[in-house]
């Protein structure tokens, strides 16, 4: 039975290196949720204090209102994925995923019924006598699921469980595991560097930071809605301009940046004089060879160009003050080509100020 999985106040240490620092989440049940962030920043470390491999020096883990405090992994009832499958090389399919339901010494008539039912959900029935070297990297991964759901976990962890694939199977396999965790209904936390797969998949994801959480939310929401700069980047590419807070009204800010006067439909906590990052993603680009009259328009001069098939990218220089991405979608009807003079502008709902940062 799927459960919530609640952290409050989790801290992890490894001699010096916090890895893990004040962490509080409530991941509901039936999520999806997915921890994402730089390499380092404590994904993994968090995945093992929930999987109960590491005690947390501070804070508290509950599976419900169940606190794991002294729960050793074996009874905590979770299933993990593993990078790299994991499997029992001198066992088949079969029985490495039979091997978890003997552990826990179900029936055999019971057994057999779970451990053909979890092949099937992963599509794997068909391969039950074979060992794990007759298999493909995919194939492999998808028993390691197999062997993960057929013990009924209260919560599935998975730790890059997509980065040995190749691009093609991967995304097969994103598709593959939004329709299992639909079907189990499963609570799922998952480990990723990969923000396509979190995008794509997730209910909600945090985003990590040197062992903090910097932001949590939805994909749309972590996508249109950053919080930090390190967010806005970190999650999607993006441009930022710096400046400072020249007036607010009617919830909107105006902003002097490097490359003029920029406004902004959203004020959030800025006050006049407060530096600013702005961040505009480079599909909110629009160019143009002559001059539009559109707020926040900048003549700007084409450095060069990527084709992408269905989407080009623009390098430019805007005011030859700040170089900038734009992302323009079917390409080959309007194309610039470098050296051009054209013309940017972007939404003012397009723009997120953020509190103003050095770059690392
Ligand atoms: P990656 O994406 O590279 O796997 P991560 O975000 O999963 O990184 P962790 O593996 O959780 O990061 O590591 C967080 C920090 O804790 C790092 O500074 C790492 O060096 C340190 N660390 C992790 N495990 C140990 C350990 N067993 N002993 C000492 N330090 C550790």
């Amino acid at each position: 039975m799927a459960v919530s999985v609640q952290l409050r106040g989790v801290t992890k240490r490894f001699g010096e290196t916090v890895a893990v620092a004040q962490v509080d989440l409530k991941i509901e049940r039936g999520e999806f949720f997915f921890l994402l962030g730089p390499s380092g920043c404590g994904k993994t470390t968090l995945l093992r204090v929930v999987a109960g491999f590491y005690e947390p020096e501070e804070g508290e883990i509950y599976f419900d209102d169940r606190p794991m405090h002294g729960v050793p992994p074996h009874r905590r009832n979770t299933g993990m994925v593993f990078q790299n499958y994991a499997l029992w090389p001198h066992m088949t399919v079969y029985e490495n995923v039979e091997y978890g339901l003997a552990l826990r010494k179900v029936p055999p008539a019971e057994r057999k019924r779970r451990v053909m039912e979890a092949l099937e959900t992963v599509q794997m029935e068909r391969y039950a006598d074979r060992t794990p070297n007759q298999l493909s990297g995919g194939q492999q991964q998808r028993v390691a699921l197999a062997r993960a759901i057929v013990i009924e976990p209260d919560v599935l962890l998975l730790d890059e469980p997509l980065s040995n694939l190749d691009a093609r199977l991967r995304d097969e396999m994103r598709q593959e595991l939004r329709r299992i965790h639909q079907q189990t209904g499963l609570t799922a936390l998952y480990v990723t560097h990969d923000q396509r797969e979190a995008l794509s998949l997730a209910t909600r994801m945090a985003i990590m930071r040197d062992g903090r959480i910097a932001q949590i939310g939805t994909p749309r929401e972590v996508y249109t809605e950053p919080t930090s700069a390190f967010v806005a980047t970190f999650i999607g590419d993006t441009n930022l301009l710096s400046g400072r807070v020249l007036n607010r009204d009617g919830g909107g800010l105006t902003v002097e940046t490097e490359v003029g006067t920029v406004f902004v439909s959203r004020a959030r906590n800025f006050q006049v004089g407060d530096r600013v990052l702005l961040s505009v993603r480079p599909e909110a680009l629009h160019l143009a060879a002559e001059k539009q009259g559109r707020p926040n328009e900048f003549p700007a001069r084409v450095l060069g160009t990527t084709y992408l098939g269905s989407l080009e990218e623009y390098e430019l220089a805007v005011n030859d003050a700040l170089r900038v991405t734009a992302l323009l979608y079917n390409p080959g009807r309007t194309v610039y080509a470098p050296d051009q003079n054209v013309f940017l502008s972007f939404d003012p709902a397009d723009v997120v100020p953020l509190v103003w940062e050095a770059s690392d």
